[in-house]
């Protein structure tokens, strides 16, 4: 009888090949963080909103998600010459810290009786990853046994994961309490209006919410960094 292939734990290669691939899909609150970080490093970002929806009552639409483009050579402005990320020691985003284990579709459901908007996000491997790649049979094989596999497999990324779509939800909860409140009144994006950011809307109303999302700590690394 054959004894199993062996599958060593995911290791990445560092050669930033996904920071050369597509843009980085970001949460609302990574904005402001990345803006900052692209100041003190003197990096040129651009970043557009991805999902949004329109509020009637302010008359904005308001961004759920937003979009790091790629700069015009095909690679993420924070990829040094050298290949090495610039802010891997002060604030990583989360699609980056999850690769390659990453958001294959975010469907964004919105009951309007209930007054409620809550995400339904699939993830899966990137084939891009040049390891998922060379390992995909045996990953499969080991998957059909254990579909919990993932999180043995590459425990950190998974991780990451599990932590990003813990933020969605509490950032989407907040949006719902406001609507149910009938501070916003929410509805499909409207084309050419003005954007207002999700995570700036929500601090008005929740002062503990950097707190709870990391940001304060993030902010307060950068402090010593000086
Ligand atoms: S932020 Fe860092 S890890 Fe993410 S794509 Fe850019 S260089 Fe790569």
């Amino acid at each position: 009888m054959s004894s199993p292939r062996s599958l060593p734990r995911f290791r990445c290669l560092m050669e930033g090949l996904c920071c050369r691939m597509s843009p980085i899909t970001i949460l609302p609150f990574e904005k402001p963080i990345l803006e900052l970080l692209a100041e003190r490093l003197g990096v040129e970002i651009e970043i557009t909103p991805g999902y949004t929806l329109y509020d009637r009552a302010g008359g904005a639409n308001i961004a759920l998600s937003y979009v790091l483009h790629l700069d015009r050579d095909g690679r993420c402005p924070f990829l040094s010459k050298r290949n090495l990320c610039m802010i891997h020691g002060v604030y990583k985003p989360y699609t980056c810290r999850s690769y390659p284990y990453v958001p294959r579709e975010v469907r964004y459901i919105i009951a309007e009786k209930a007054r409620l908007i809550y995400a339904r996000v699939e993830y899966g491997l990137s084939s891009h990853c040049p390891v998922i790649a060379r390992d995909m049979e045996l990953i499969g094989e080991r998957l059909a046994e254990n579909p919990g596999f993932i999180a043995e497999y590459m425990p950190r990324e998974y991780e990451a994961a599990v932590e990003a779509e813990e933020k969605r939800r509490l950032l989407l909860a907040g949006l719902s309490g406001l609507w149910r409140r009938g501070v916003v009144d929410l509805v499909e994006k409207r084309p050419g209006a003005p954007v207002l950011n999700l995570y700036d809307l929500l601090r008005k109303y929740y002062p503990g919410l950097p707190l709870e999302l990391g940001v304060n700590k993030v902010l307060a690394r950068l402090e010593r960094l000086g």
